[in-house]
């Protein structure tokens, strides 16, 4: 039975009109989220270097790949922990690819949140900072 590391290897994505609440997300959880290894897309990732100072691993952007390298890495498992803010209320280009994502998580059994409050009530399990018998 693989042991998910109490540091986890969390990826972060989100749409473009989704990405204002992400960095909103994630300035509250600043600290938190320093202490593990972050993974993003690519303007995703660009942008929480930059507003926040914080260190991540950016695939490519989403549209030209980087939900399908993302849902390979929890595959490969490489990741721990899937942030996703996707756009309910706008259709996507690269909606297969998000699909492909979510799917990954699933198949995979790493926990996901698609919204705020799940984010938020994840960030506050105590799994967050320990050891998980997957
Ligand atoms: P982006 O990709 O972070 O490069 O904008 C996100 C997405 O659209 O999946």
């Amino acid at each position: 039975m693989p042991t998910v590391p109490a540091r986890k290897r969390i990826a972060l994505v989100a749409h473009d009109a989704k990405k204002a609440e992400l960095l909103e997300w994630a300035t509250s959880h600043q600290t938190a989220l320093g202490r593990h290894d972050l993974y993003a897309t690519g303007t995703t990732g660009g942008l929480l270097a930059d507003k926040l100072g914080l260190s991540v691993t950016r695939f490519l952007s989403g549209p030209l790949g980087g939900d399908l390298q993302i849902g390979a890495a929890i595959a490969e498992g490489r990741i721990d922990l899937l942030i996703f803010f996707w756009d309910p209320l706008a259709a996507q280009p690269h909606d297969p690819d998000v699909k492909a994502l979510l799917r990954m998580a699933v198949v995979w059994n790493i926990p996901v949140a698609n919204n705020r409050a799940t984010a938020d009530y994840l960030m506050s399990s105590p799994l967050i900072s320990a050891e998980y018998p997957k």
